[in-house]
């Protein structure tokens, strides 16, 4: 007599399969590996792929979570060479995806018409990179949305893709404080930004916390520009929400 399949090995455990499905979303970013570093438009990599950019406030911890995400201990800390933190900085991701690491605003020090310069640079790559799917703004959890960063949201707000906000070095507030800066950001952002697709959550490069939920929302955008096929500007499939607090 043939021996009946056993249904319980092949029927898998709840939660097991995804854990280890080989698209997991934490993995979108991995082996990424620097491609270069553009000072002009004329330098910028040539469209076609999906490319996601990343922008905070210096010292925000945008390095140290592109390095987490990625799990490259230093692959963003190349943008902090000097003379180079005025630059975008290309990765490419293991699917041909691009990261773009962009430069930390609120440098001072830059003189006005560099500044000028570069700021023309910046705002016509986030109106005109057909490519650009979706943007990760990172912002310090003890001291989200300073002016510098409520000026610059407003800027890039009126984005035709979506923008999640990192609230990095999570793990420098406690749990009440986590949950209280939450909801006021969110609030904050529902009051000034109704309307547009904006998510934010906590984040810890340090304790590898968000981690899963910030990959799920770039997976998404990536996703959303894949069947979109090439090219095409901006994403559908980010969050839907106005407003979601992914944490
Ligand atoms: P960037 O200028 O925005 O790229 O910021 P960095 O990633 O270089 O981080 C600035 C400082 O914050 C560094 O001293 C980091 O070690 C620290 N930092 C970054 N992320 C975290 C975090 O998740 N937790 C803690 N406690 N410190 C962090």
């Amino acid at each position: 007599m043939q021996r009946q399949p056993d249904k319980r090995r092949i029927v898998p455990k709840a939660g097991r399969v995804t854990e280890r499905a080989p698209t997991l979303p934490e993995q979108v970013l991995h082996d990424a590996h620097f491609l270069i570093t553009a000072a002009r438009w004329a330098q910028l990599p040539t469209e076609g792929m999906p490319e996601i950019a990343f922008a905070g406030r210096s010292n925000a911890g945008k390095s140290s979570a592109i390095n987490a995400l990625t799990r490259r201990a230093r692959l963003a800390f190349a943008s902090k060479t000097p003379g180079r933190t005025r630059h975008i900085n290309f990765f490419r991701l293991r699917s041909g995806a691009l990261l773009a690491d962009l430069p930390g605003y609120g440098y001072a020090e830059v003189p006005g018409s560099v500044r000028r310069d570069w700021q023309q640079f910046l705002a016509r790559y986030l109106a005109e990179r057909a490519s650009l799917v979706g943007l990760v703004v990172v912002m310090d959890a003890r001291h989200p949305i300073t002016e510098l960063d409520q000026q610059t949201l407003d800027w890039m707000l009126p984005a035709r893709f979506p923008v999640h906000i990192l609230l990095a070095k999570s793990d420098k507030l406690s749990r009440p404080e986590q949950s209280r800066t939450l909801k006021q950001v969110s609030y904050a952002l529902e009051k000034n930004h109704a309307g547009k697709d904006l998510s934010v959550q906590l984040f810890s490069a340090v304790k590898r916390e968000g981690i899963a939920e910030a990959c799920a929302v770039i997976a998404s955008w990536l996703d959303g520009a894949k069947k979109k096929g090439p090219g095409v500007k901006g994403s559908d499939t980010g969050p839907k929400n106005a407003l979601r607090s992914v944490r």
